[in-house]
């Protein structure tokens, strides 16, 4: 089969039925952006229901004396849960929120993004990353009726549409449900998108198949409505020990897929760790606890319930389960949790545990192997994160008659076409390349990871998309690097990217270059990040670097490693490991040509 055929291909009557099938329900998705509005009037409902643990928590912040912080507020004033009738009405009337509103309506999935862009931002829940064939072509038809075309993968290997306009953002968000992306409780205080591996049952070298954990995970979220009612956002990671971490170590919440070797919890469980955060320098720390694998959801469970009546609710600062855990410590938040479930957690020593294996920090780049016989999954590269609709619906296609018609998104913002067999790898390829992306690129490509930065978020110090791709094209140009290698950018202390995790961070900022207090946009830089077996937070390197000259300073470091590191053996963290920053400032001077 030529590369073109996958596209051109004849169908059975099977197909031609489904497809029949799949085709009138895109287009009543495409429908639902040009139906005359509907708009529900508002009824008075309830502001508090009987399940409201997060009104109490409030009370006791107010009786002892606290303030509370303006979204907890807004939150008691107008549930966003209550909210949307009038989120629609709005919207359709064709008017984006203030700030109280603009808080709500991302209960409901849509981030009115302004000044960056005068446009909704709508981020949808995808668990586990893993999506069927017909949802992203959906998709791309959703992306084009109500967005401009085009979607990101994000580092929680979820996805956002960008460019809706007031009138079509109930139209997206009902659309996108329709398919079974649901985009409620995806910002503000809530429980962020489940992330799981991304090679969950298809990977021979896994312990643990996350998929179930993290879908009974993402369900269980949305249909508790108490568990809406969080001081802050939250992050749960389920990790299985395979080939592509998924980073469970920056989020507050991790369940890490582990051998217990000997005694009554011998078998595979999940570890337990708690309270990442990398933007605030934190990654999460081993609880000693262990759990099995089917009692990951009601664990979680009970460390939420203990956040929401915990959690700070005054500082949003210092909202963030780190914060409870820094308190308090563990003990005694592991008690909380006991107390909350009913039981005692399972702890285990750590010598009863057999060591995690090392990462394939490529395999979620170009062809590898499945644990099934013959099968194969295919890595697409994809220019930090971005596809247009036009490759959604292609890789969608390539998905269906070339793979087994999962598509999985990666946090390292890209995805993954699996169970391609031998034959059909050609094929995929091809298409894969007329396509415009590729599924082999350089070592600086597959490590590249950078939020939305300037084109779209307001907090952003700088246009982290625009120069990470800047930094790619600068490097391939000038090395060929050996080794895998992590560059992340991220444009504020949020730290969407993650860059105190990579082997190189940047962090956006404003750069004074003259007397006069103009400033440009620039970064601080930091090196020797890693997640895994070598987690670490990066240190300080370059302050204050304009974006400009960011891809010679960092070509610069990459040169001294290149030049003075121990052999072809040691990593880039290990060389900067054994360096002060003054001593890696003096050789990426002395290194470049
Ligand atoms: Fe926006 Fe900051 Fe997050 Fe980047 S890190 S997407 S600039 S909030």
């Amino acid at each position: 089969m030529s590369g073109e055929a996958i596209l051109g291909a004849e169908f059975s009557g099977e197909q031609t039925r489904w497809l029949e099938g799949f085709a009138s329900g895109a287009a009543a998705v495409k429908g639902l952006a040009k139906a005359a509005p509907v708009t529900i009037a508002l009824s008075g409902s309830p502001i508090h229901g009987p399940e409201n643990s997060a009104g109490a928590a409030q009370d006791r912040v107010t009786a002892a004396g606290g303030k509370l912080n303006d979204q907890e507020k807004w939150k008691r004033n107008d549930n966003p849960l209550d909210a949307y009738a009038r989120l629609k009405a709005e919207a359709e009337a064709g008017r984006f929120p203030k700030p109280d509103d603009n808080f709500r309506w991302r209960y409901h999935g849509l981030f009115y993004v302004a000044p960056a862009q005068a446009s909704f931002m709508s981020r949808l829940r995808v668990a586990g990353g893993i999506l069927r064939h017909w949802q992203l072509a959906a998709l791309a038809d959703l992306t084009e009726s109500c967005g401009a075309g085009h979607c990101d993968i994000t580092t929680r290997a979820n996805v956002q549409v960008r460019d809706i306009a007031a009138a079509h953002g109930p139209a997206f968000v009902e659309g996108a449900a329709d398919i079974g992306l649901i985009a409620k409780g995806a910002g503000a205080d809530n429980i962020r998108n489940i992330t799981g591996s991304a090679t969950a049952g298809i990977d021979a070298s896994e312990l643990v198949d996350t998929r179930p954990h993290a879908r009974a995970m993402n369900h269980h979220i949305l249909n508790s409505r108490a568990l809406y009612g969080l001081p802050r956002k939250f992050n749960i990671a389920f990790d299985g020990g395979g080939a592509i971490a998924s980073l469970e170590e920056t989020n507050d919440v991790g369940f890490q897929a582990v051998q217990v070797i000997d005694g009554p919890m011998a078998g595979l469980r999940y570890r337990l760790v708690l309270g990442g955060i990398s933007g605030h320098k934190d990654l999460a720390r081993d609880t000693g606890v262990v759990v099995g694998l089917d009692e990951a959801v009601p664990v979680a469970d009970a460390i939420l319930r203990v956040f929401i009546d915990s959690g700070d609710r005054t500082n949003r600062a210092k909202a963030r389960l780190k914060y409870v855990l820094d308190a308090w410590g563990f003990e005694k938040f592991l008690t909380a949790i006991e107390e909350n479930l009913g039981r005692k957690l399972e702890r285990v020593a750590a010598a009863l545990i057999a060591p995690r294996q090392a990462r394939d920090r490529l395999a979620h780049i170009g062809v590898h192997p499945q644990k099934q016989a013959g099968l194969n999954w295919v890595g697409v590269g994809l220019p930090v994160g971005r596809l247009t609709a036009a490759q959604m619906r292609v890789l969608a296609e390539i998905a269906r008659q070339a793979g087994d018609g999962d598509l999985r998104l990666t946090v390292w913002q890209n995805l993954l076409i699996s169970g391609v067999p031998e034959h059909r790898l050609d094929d995929v390829k091809a298409n894969i390349v007329a396509a415009g992306l590729d599924w082999q690129v350089s070592n600086v490509r597959a490590g590249l990871v950078a939020c939305t930065g300037s084109r779209g978020c307001k907090f952003a110090n700088a246009d982290t998309k625009g120069d990470a791709l800047a930094i790619a094209d600068h490097l391939e140009s000038r090395l060929t690097l050996d080794a895998p290698l992590n560059i992340h950018l991220t444009g504020c202390p949020n730290s969407c990217a993650q860059h105190y995790v990579g082997d190189i961070g940047l962090i956006g900022v404003k750069v004074t270059v003259n007397d006069e207090g103009d400033q440009v946009a620039g970064y601080d830089i930091v090196a020797g990040g890693g997640y895994g077996a070598a987690a670490k937070i990066g240190a300080p390197v370059f302050a204050g670097v304009q974006a400009d000259e960011a891809p010679a300073r960092i070509e610069s470091l990459l040169r001294a490693w290149r030049d003075h590191r121990r052999d072809a053996q040691e990593s880039f963290q290990a060389f900067t490991l054994r360096h002060e920053a003054g001593a890696l400032q003096a050789l990426a001077a002395g290194a470049m040509p």
